[in-house]
């Protein structure tokens, strides 16, 4: 990627390693520089120990970097100030019914009663911030469930106010950006659809193609950041703020234990090993096991996800080093291991191929249908991603449906766009020839192009087409749940069926693909590892995707995976300081309830 100047020292450069370490002796190093590693490292600084962050890749952001950020915090504060009031009992009660199994080690009532307090505590001691989503609904239809007010969203952010290190915050998926750079949050992309519909929309979209082109001058791509590239840049400055150095391009290869306990690491920096103390512990924060063969191969459902939406950088090696040294990955408590989406496997410009993650665009707009092998139907097509492919999973139990394919008119794409292919889009012909798509005049044509029979499939459509003109999904339910309609189109007669009736046809293949693993280290309710007789492992916490998901392989509602990451990164640090400030007997216990409302006061 070409970077902007003055050229940046990297973590290959022997002077940049002896600057991050100079501060030592440290107080905790964080393994892993994305959402869960940065905001533990923010938070221990701000409670004054001395944090080291160690990341592997030569950028700060992972995963997270590439996400929505959307955060999952029920009873949050900024969504009741603008008029949403959610009682954290209700999602409580919304959790117990779908995960059930207890709440196990207290995870989920730490994590309900920490998040509003993290958010909070962050807003006012560092740059990282939030806004109220307002309406987004939750994931399932259950009592408890909310509509509005439990997920924020983080506040776009300058990339400009990073300097010579803007290079350093890993951009989003080319499928994600504009014009090969420009970032569109949740809320341009109506106003740049509707671009011509009102002045408004105009002046909007006018406003960031000139942003844009003025970035394009000085840098590798635009600096107006939304999503989670907001929230990793502002973290990434808030640790900058706060001093806190970041080793670049280090490669841990053990802890250091001592009268067992986690007490440091052995990294390979710059061609040397450094052994590196830690007087408090050790996070392992590295994004999960999304390009570990063999875990992937272990811990997800069979055939194995062909796919993964991870960092490069995510190998497993926070668990692997947590396993090394007595932590547990349980993989039945986090059964299906992933949280799901399906993807569509697009051709980049440059011929190497990428992801796109069908996450709400398309699949619940009125029109579109998916079929497996047999050309049936198999799941709601509006579900949530999760959902979508845990129905891909059943349905492959009976017949082949991985790949899947989502099926509509050519006239559909113009209107709503189909993955990677934007709406508005006429001219399908240069997908078709790439091979993302398959184009035909009829149903049956459709059919025998993609090896499927066309008399199956055309009565799938037919039934389908009878539905929809009834205005309601008998089969599947698709448009029966306000998640399903909030993703439709609110301006059609039916926010989410209409028939399938008008050539050329248009099929994409889809396949599952994880945005985060969920299975990961068994920790406590401050985020220390546990060993295989549930004790804590002295020193060493886990966040982020490298702790056993508090969801347990479920999806409630958007941003449960960084909702999570963040809080439980905020209690980890927490508890190390106060173990280092030695208010926490040894050996240490939970962190109180009254002490998180302490913190809360004092933000
Ligand atoms: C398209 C997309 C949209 C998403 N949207 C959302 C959303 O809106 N809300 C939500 O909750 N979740 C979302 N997710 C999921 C979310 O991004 C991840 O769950 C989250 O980023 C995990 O955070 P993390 O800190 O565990 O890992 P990451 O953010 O992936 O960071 C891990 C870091 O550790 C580094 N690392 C890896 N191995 C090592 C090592 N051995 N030593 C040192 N460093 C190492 C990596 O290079 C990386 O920088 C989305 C994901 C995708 C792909």
């Amino acid at each position: 990627m070409p970077k902007i100047a003055p050229e940046p020292e990297t973590g290959h450069n022997g002077a940049a390693v002896e600057i991050a370490l100079s501060g030592a002796p440290f107080d905790l190093i964080i393994l892993g520089a994305g959402a869960g590693g940065m905001a533990t490292a923010l938070v221990a600084a701000l409670e004054g120990l001395k944090p080291l962050v160690i990341e592997r890749t030569d950028q700060v952001g992972g995963t997270a970097a590439t996400s929505a950020g959307t955060i999952w915090i029920p009873g949050n504060r900024q969504s009741a100030d603008a008029g949403w009031y959610d009682d954290p009992k209700n999602a409580a009660r919304y959790l117990d019914q779908l995960i059930g199994d207890g709440d196990r080690g207290g995870l989920r009532t730490a994590y309900l009663a920490t998040g509003p307090v993290m958010v909070d505590y962050l807003r006012q001691k560092s740059e990282v911030r939030f806004n109220p989503s307002g309406k987004h609904p939750d994931y399932h239809h259950m009592d408890g469930a909310a509509v509005h007010g439990r997920t924020l969203y983080p506040e776009r952010f300058d990339g400009r106010r990073l300097g010579p290190d803007f290079w350093r915050v890993r951009p989003p998926i080319p499928e994600f950006l504009i014009f090969g750079g420009m970032m569109a949050g949740k809320e341009d992309v109506p106003r740049l659809i509707h671009r011509f519909r009102s002045m408004g929309n105009f002046l909007h979209a006018g406003g960031l193609l000139l942003r844009y082109l003025k970035d394009r001058l000085t840098y590798s791509r635009g600096t107006r950041l939304v999503m989670g590239n907001a929230l990793v840049a502002r973290l990434f400055h808030s640790l900058r703020q706060n001093g806190v150095p970041v080793l670049f391009e280090g490669e841990v290869q053990d802890l250091i234990r001592r009268d067992d306990t986690v007490a440091g690491v052995v990294v390979r920096v710059a061609g040397e090993l450094r052994r590196i103390e830690a007087r408090h512990g050790v996070v392992v924060a590295t994004g999960g096991y999304g390009h570990h063969a063999g875990l992937r191969q272990a811990l997800m459902p069979n055939p194995t996800p062909m796919h993964t939406m991870a960092s490069p950088g995510n190998t497993g090696g926070g668990l692997e080093l947590g396993m090394r040294n007595g932590g547990q990955v349980d993989a039945r408590a986090n059964a299906p291991g992933g949280f799901w989406v399906p993807v569509s496997v697009t051709r980049r410009a440059d011929g190497t191929s990428g992801l796109f993650p069908h996450l709400l665009l398309d699949r619940a707009k009125p029109g579109l249908i998916a079929v497996n092998g047999k050309g049936e139907r198999f799941v709601n097509e509006a579900s949530s991603y999760h959902d979508f492919v845990q129905g891909m999973y059943a349905s492959h139990t009976r017949t082949k449906t991985i790949p899947a394919y989502l099926l509509c008119e050519a006239d559909f794409i113009r209107k709503y766009g189909l993955g990677h292919i934007h709406p508005g889009t006429r001219r399908l012909q240069r997908f078709s020839d790439s091979g993302y798509i398959v184009v035909a005049p009829s149903i049956e044509a459709l059919a025998t192009q993609l090896g499927i029979d066309g008399q199956a499939l055309r009565a799938t459509v037919e039934r389908y087409n009878r539905l929809a003109r009834e205005g309601k999904d008998f089969d599947f339910g698709k448009g029966d749940t306000e998640l399903n309609r909030f993703n439709g189109d609110p301006e059609a007669a039916n926010p989410c069926l209409a028939p399938i009736e008008k050539g050329p046809f248009v099929a994409l293949e889809v396949w599952p693909a994880e945005i985060a693993t969920s299975a990961g280290l068994r920790t406590d309710a401050d985020a220390r590892v546990l060993d295989a007789q549930e004790k804590p492992v002295d020193g060493l916490y886990a966040v982020g995707n490298d702790m056993a998901s508090v969801m347990a392989g479920t999806y409630p509602g958007p941003g449960t995976t960084l909702g999570p990451a963040l809080t439980f990164g905020f209690r980890a640090a927490m508890h190390a300081a106060a173990r280092a400030k030695a208010v926490v007997p040894e050996p240490p216990s939970a962190m109180s309830l009254p002490t998180i409302e302490a913190a809360r006061l004092a933000a």
